[in-house]
């Protein structure tokens, strides 16, 4: 084996699973299985060292492209790099791994999303059954862990959705098994001991200097403390950098907050389109006004895990309703937020010795706008705002210190110089002035030269190898003095020396050499001390992330006119006017039909909806669930007004998924999902279904329908909404008397129908499926033959096999340049981006 192959052995066995990137010249290359798995993945072309071991390589530069391209697919990889200088005789250059990248623990901003959370999880399960989860977000410092139930895991690890998980390695198949979906396409096993619950609470206990985790929130022993030991020793093992910025570990409690599980966040579309898993298009995107990574991301994480607590709700109320009537103060602090940078990230940065003088000079920035954000918020009525204004630390120090030491706009490189201020240090001023004053002096001795030699062309320049020189052309080669030492001969000139000119240079050089060295020297200094005041950046960017929150709350109250939401904790909901958020953007001005929804000891708690195919059901019950979950994270709701009871959980079981792609049948997810609300739904829970029993017979459907709304109505007592088009079931009114009869107003002029979207009590007799088959395009003499068929059914005639009306397709026309010819339709379109992936239509 070649020493080169050796260095990438032992690099390899090191970091056991990663992929190596091994740094040669100005490519990095990879080899064996990393160089077939990068052709697989990054589209590398294969080639062979040494005639036999699989290689592939990409330039020096494309480094951050391929590397994000590995993290988004899951890959670990450590960066082995050349630790010195090629030439020199040697034969081999020292190599060293010095960067660990993983999905789970990047912090460099151009590989991660700005506006979302990047989590690192570990899950554990103990031989009673209790699963730790415990999840860290390093980019911002963020810890949490919980005890959860086996049931509660997938949901849990859905919502954190990690990025990296790590499992112990006696366990792994398991917990794989028992993730399921919410299994991230990275999942390190390691070894048992360090979830041990000794060794991994030990390794936390020293992290935090604590004895005991009860001031934290957590009863020592809790399983989940071990997983976060476990997570802690990975952090320390892959990153060897200072972990300072993970100052606290947080009991999440599920039940301190509005459960929304899996199915139901999928369904709602709160964070990705159920079409296309993207953000576009999503509740998540259509509310989101804030203006700093910081608050995108506190808006995507309460709006997968909104409160509970109605005070807490009503705080953010009061402050969200006094920026949206004080709009000047509003539009201040959000072009103040607006100049911030990413605190959060750039602390972390900072406290993993990460930070490059450019960070450090935007931490710089931001400190310096806290003054006028304290400015604006003192005095504010709303408590949580003058909360903030007591709590925002202003750092003055650190303010001050960054801003005698930075220069006005430092370099990324931390190796160059030009980072810090004059002034800042003598002897680097010192060094400075002598390269300076050399510099002056080269500068003199061109001018003296041209002077002596009377060659006007003569020039004074400087290469890395080279060193100054004095450039001849070959024009003016006789008037060469005879003091000129030759150097160097190009095509159209020489180059020489002389020792004068070497002296100078030593002088340069070395002074500049000296002044990069101290330079860098001081700024690791300057960026430790930033670094011991982590925590007071950290509480700062986290009063900047929900201040931003809060104004783009109020702005999207402006700008659509929504809201507020009185809360109440009685199990009620009014709405009246309600719109549905994300329709109600997206649909021209003016077109979307608001609707109410009342529930609540007068009104009935279960509303039974009825009504054909397309008049408007899923959106209405959708529109109940969304305005119910707005109030819950703080926001206005898009109604005219509302009035909403504290809810513990909100169920959806709408549509078929892509569950059907994983092997179940359409039946077998629906009944799973009802199951699932039948079981854990409670009297403060929300309820919404969207159809169901439609994946077997009609007989078995009506009948699982039917019962399943009469457990809800009699057994759990929740606030429901059922939409279906089964007219039997209105049959139940009678019998359930909190179940009330609704249906979707349609207006019929002779063959046409059109749907109102209107919301109205009563029920439907007809379903119009025919008509939305027409709509659809389904070709006319079939309609008309399902039309008999359909009379003959209703009046309970046999049917008689009528041979079908309906001529032979045309054959295919040859191509013509005319657009296809469409189906008519007179009767009001449907309009508006679908938005409900749910297979119905
Ligand atoms: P259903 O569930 O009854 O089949 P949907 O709720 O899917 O019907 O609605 C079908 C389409 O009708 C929607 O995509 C939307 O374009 C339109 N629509 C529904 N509700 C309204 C409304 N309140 N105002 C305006 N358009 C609506």
């Amino acid at each position: 084996m070649t020493p080169m192959m050796q260095q990438f052995r032992d690099a390899k066995e090191q970091h056991p699973g990663m992929l190596v990137l091994f740094r040669n010249g100005d490519f990095y290359e990879l080899f064996e299985d990393d160089a077939e798995l990068g052709h697989r993945v990054l589209g590398l072309t294969l080639t062979k060292r040494d005639k036999e071991i699989p290689m592939a390589g990409f330039p020096q530069h494309k480094l951050e492209h391929y590397l994000g391209m590995l993290l988004r697919a899951g890959h670990r990889v450590a960066v082995c790099e050349q630790m010195e200088e090629a030439g020199g005789g040697k034969k081999i250059i020292r190599r060293e791994v010095n960067r660990v990248v993983t999905p789970g623990t990047v912090t460099e901003d151009e590989l991660l999303d700005p506006r979302a959370p990047n989590h690192l999880a570990a899950l554990l399960r103990t031989k009673a059954g209790v699963y730790g989860l415990a999840w860290c977000d390093l980019s911002t410092g963020t810890f949490f862990a919980a005890d959860l139930p086996e049931r509660h895991v997938p949901d849990e690890a859905a919502r954190i959705a990690p990025a990296e998980c790590l499992l112990p390695d006696d366990q792994a198949d398991v917990l794989r098994a028992t993730l399921g979906a919410a299994l991230p396409a990275s999942v390190v096993p390691r070894p048992g001991w360090t979830f041990d619950p000794t060794s991994a609470v030990d390794a936390l206990r020293k992290h935090f200097q604590v004895a005991t985790f009860s001031g934290f929130g957590f009863d020592d022993g809790q399983p989940c403390l071990a997983a976060a030991g476990a997570l802690l020793i990975y952090l320390q093992e892959t990153l060897k950098a200072s972990l300072a910025h993970v100052r606290r570990l947080r009991a999440y409690r599920p039940e301190s907050v509005l459960v929304l599980d899996e199915v139901t966040r999928r369904s709602l579309e709160l964070t990705r389109t159920h079409r296309d898993n993207l953000r576009e298009g999503s509740l998540l995107a259509l509310i989101d006004r804030t203006v700093t990574p910081m608050g995108a991301r506190f808006l995507h994480d309460t709006l997968l895990a909104p409160l509970k607590d109605r005070t807490a709700i009503e705080a953010r109320h009061d402050a969200v309703e006094e920026l949206l009537n004080d709009h000047q103060l509003r539009g201040t602090l959000r072009d103040l937020l607006d100049a911030t940078s990413d605190l959060q990230r750039l602390t972390t940065r900072v406290s993993t010795a990460r930070a490059t003088p450019k960070d450090l000079a935007a931490v710089a920035r931001t400190l310096r706008l806290l003054p006028k954000f304290k400015a604006k918020l003192a005095g504010r009525k709303a408590p949580l705002l003058g909360d903030m204004d007591a709590k925002l630390e202003l750092c003055p120090d650190l303010r001050d210190l960054l801003d005698r030491a930075l220069a006005e706009d430092p370099p990324y490189s931390a190796k160059e110089g030009g980072i810090l201020r004059e002034g800042y240090h003598a002897e680097l001023d010192d060094l400075r002035k002598l390269a300076r004053d050399g510099k002056d002096w080269i500068a003199r001795y061109q001018a003296q030269e041209v002077t002596r030699t009377g060659i006007t062309s003569l020039k004074v320049g400087f290469t890395d190898v080279m060193g100054y020189y004095i450039e001849i052309t070959n024009a003016n080669e006789t008037r060469v003095p005879p003091d000129y030492i030759h150097e160097r001969t190009l095509k159209n000139c020489k180059r020489y020396s002389t020792p004068r000119l070497k002296e100078y240079e030593e002088k340069v050089v070395t002074a500049q050499e000296r002044s990069q060295a101290l330079e860098f020297e001081l700024f690791l200094q300057l960026r430790d001390q930033i670094a011991a005041q982590t925590l007071r950046l950290l509480q700062t960017a986290d009063i900047l992330a929900l201040l931003d929150f809060l104004a783009g709350l109020a702005d999207l109250a402006a700008s659509r006119n929504y809201v507020r939401p009185v809360m109440t904790d009685d199990p009620v909901l009014n709405i009246r006017d309600g719109r549905h958020p994300v329709l109600d953007q997206v649909l021209p001005p003016g077109t979307f039909v608001p609707n109410d929804a009342a529930f609540g000891p007068n009104d009935g708690t279960f509303w039974l909806i009825t009504g054909p195919n397309m008049a408007g059901k899923s959106t209405f019950i959708r529109q109940v669930a969304l305005v119910t979950l707005l109030a819950h994270i703080g926001s206005f709701v898009p109604a005219k007004a509302a009035t909403v009871g504290i809810t513990d959980r909100i169920f959806t079981r709408v549509g078929a998924s892509d569950e059907l792609n994983r092997g179940q049948s359409t039946f077998m997810v629906e009944m799973t999902e009802a199951a699932n609300i039948l079981n854990n739904a409670t009297p403060r829970s929300l309820v919404i279904l969207d159809e169901i029993g439609r994946g077997t017979s009609t007989y078995d459907g009506v009948s699982l329908a039917w019962a399943i709304t009469e457990y809800l109505h009699d057994t759990v007592g929740c606030r429901a909404l059922f939409a279906t088009h089964y007219h039997e079931l209105a049959q139940l009114a009678p019998a359930l008397p909190r179940l009330r009869n609704y249906t979707v107003q349609v207006q019929e002029l002779e063959k046409e129908v059109i749907f109102l979207h209107k919301i109205a009590p009563g029920s439907a007799d007809k379903s119009y499926g025919i008509h939305v088959a027409r709509l659809a395009g389904v070709p006319e003499p079939i309609l008309g033959r399902a039309e008999q068929v359909l009379a003959s059914l209703e009046t309970r005639q046999p049917l008689r096999a009528a041979p079908l009306t309906v001529p032979p397709r045309r054959p295919e026309k040859p191509i013509t340049v005319d657009p296809p010819e469409r189906p008519r339709r007179r009767v009001k379109e449907p309009t508006g981006p679908s938005l409900f992936g749910d297979g119905q239509e």
